[in-house]
């Protein structure tokens, strides 16, 4: 258990007046959840203060290797006025396992989870109101030793701050164009795709900004070896539906195992759906849409929860989805998990943290 100290802010913001005009990621609440790491100490000096810069040495080993992790999750607010987190404990375990990879001290799943806690309790009057929009949550660590050499460092910021956000999809889900990247990779075996870090995003950006340029909403990448078999989008999972049965990439170190991705895996196994985690080759997926079997496509994560897919453009030659329609296991699978966060659905599978 941590004693976390609250030092609660002399100056509250005003709290945002249009909840549909909140976007993603723009305002922040009053305080944030800070604990530090120090060699031989371990994490110390829980506490809950303020919102508010950091004062930093410029040669910080964050600034200039990226040893640096961070995760995402949402709270939830009910009919009721009940906060909820949804699996707060998947968020907690996959931040230890990038901290693994990166070589950062992990952070107890019970102290996540508590810290996490602590600072939306405090915060609870800035969790939404509105349907679809929630309190964002972004729990990162950093590497805060002096020094230029490349090393581990020996100190650490463990900081959570929280975001109040709209829906993703103000006017209801969307049906988003992808664009399969042919060009620039995100991961390969042995390097970081399975964990949340900091550098993994820096390095996508550009193809990002290419397929954002030509009016795609994101990009679809490939395995880092050949270039044949789909991994996952710029921060979605993604699933095919190819003539009744369900495919996605395993998690095998190159995918982010996202805790979307998963819980939708278990929901369509329960309403009998085949679900195929493997090597998916994009050329089939193409093929599969040239014969009219492509009946699904859609995204998985955090932020969108369960995002349409219309169209896929890889090497110029472009599958379209559904008529453009969102369809029947996209919608369902959307109507599931939104309903449990918000608590308009039973939660019939112990996913729900009040
Ligand atoms: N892949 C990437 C690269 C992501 O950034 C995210 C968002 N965390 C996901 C997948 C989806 O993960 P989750 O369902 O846990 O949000």
């Amino acid at each position: 258990m941590l004693d976390i100290k609250l030092t609660r802010t002399t100056a509250p913001k005003a709290k945002p007046e249009d909840e549909t005009k909140l976007g993603f990621g723009k305002k922040f609440t009053d305080h944030m959840f800070v604990m530090d790491y120090t060699e031989g100490k371990g994490w110390h000096d829980p506490r809950i203060v303020p919102y508010g810069p950091f004062a930093l040495d410029p040669a910080c080993v964050v600034f200039h290797y990226a040893q640096e992790i961070f995760e995402g999750m949402k709270a939830y607010r009910t009919a009721d006025d009940t906060i909820q987190l949804f699996r707060p404990e998947c968020n907690a375990q996959r931040m230890q396992d990038s901290a693994d990879r990166l070589c950062i001290p992990k952070i107890p799943v019970e102290d996540y989870i508590q810290a996490v806690k602590a600072l939306v309790d405090v915060e609870r009057d800035w969790v939404p109101h509105t349907d679809g929009a929630s309190l964002y949550i972004r729990p990162f660590v950093f590497a805060t030793d002096v020094g230029l050499g490349v090393h581990a460092s020996k100190e650490y910021i463990f900081c959570i701050i929280c975001s109040p956000s709209g829906a993703y999809y103000a006017e209801g889900i969307n049906p988003v164009r992808i664009y399969v990247e042919d060009e620039y990779i995100r991961a390969a075996p042995g390097l970081t795709g399975f964990t949340k870090c900091g550098g993994n995003y820096a390095a996508s950006i550009k193809a990002g900004e290419l397929a954002e340029e030509q009016g795609y909403a994101q990009v679809l990448w490939l395995d880092g070896v050949e270039k044949k078999y789909v991994e996952e989008v710029g921060s979605m999972n993604i699933m095919f539906k190819i003539d009744g049965k369900i495919y996605t990439a395993a998690t095998v170190g190159t995918v982010l195992p996202g805790v979307t991705r998963r819980s939708c895996i278990e929901l369509l196994r329960d309403w009998g759906y085949e679900v195929v985690e493997g090597k998916i080759a994009i050329a089939d997926i193409m093929k599969a849409a040239r014969e009219g079997k492509l009946e699904e496509v859609f995204g998985t994560g955090t932020a969108a929860v369960v995002s349409p897919v219309k169209e896929l453009v890889w090497k110029g030659e472009h599958a379209y989805i559904g008529d453009g329609k969102i369809g029947p296991v996209t919608q369902k699978l959307y109507d599931t998990m939104t309903g449990m966060q918000w608590g308009r659905l039973p939660d019939t599978k112990g996913w729900i943290v009040p």
